[in-house]
């Protein structure tokens, strides 16, 4: 599941925890949201589910309320512990730039499908209900909406 994640980066230059399997020390399953300043400024969701991050990269600023919608586009699985790196990726290496924590805390799921996760966000700026639905528009396109109260 980390295949992608490696073949990416160069550990010998980037700060970026290696990629490594490992088991949750917890029950509950964290979430957390990178401001990732890149070449175009974005935020990359992360979702633990089975055992690494899954995660999405969202190009603008995360709905903390209902009515929004955001485009979120799939990207490579992350390593549990990429939730804890704050930093800055070198230039020449994938996604150079600075990456700091916009949000984390814990991920409650309640449905996970091909096509959908609904799943509730206990964190600083994220609280509520969420949903993240694959759109008919192109491999790895979703949308990120936070649901009505
Ligand atoms: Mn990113």
């Amino acid at each position: 599941m980390l295949e992608k994640y490696k073949e990416k980066r160069d550990f010998t230059k980037t700060g970026e925890p290696e990629g490594r399997l490992e088991e949750s020390d917890s029950k509950e399953n964290i979430f957390v949201i990178q401001e990732h300043h890149a070449r175009n400024l974005h935020y990359d969701l992360r979702l633990e589910i089975e055992g690494v991050l899954k995660s999405w990269a969202v190009p603008k600023e995360p709905p903390e309320k209902p009515g929004i919608k955001r485009l979120a586009i799939q990207t490579e699985d992350h390593p549990l512990n990429y939730a804890d790196f704050e930093g800055t990726i070198p230039q020449g290496q994938y996604g150079a730039g600075k990456v700091k924590i916009w949000d984390k805390g814990r991920f409650i799921p309640e449905k996970i499908t091909e096509k959908e996760i609904l799943f509730r966000l206990e964190g600083r700026r994220m609280k509520g209900d969420y949903v993240l639905v694959k759109t008919r528009f192109g491999k790895g396109s979703w949308l990120f909406f936070k649901k009505k109260e």
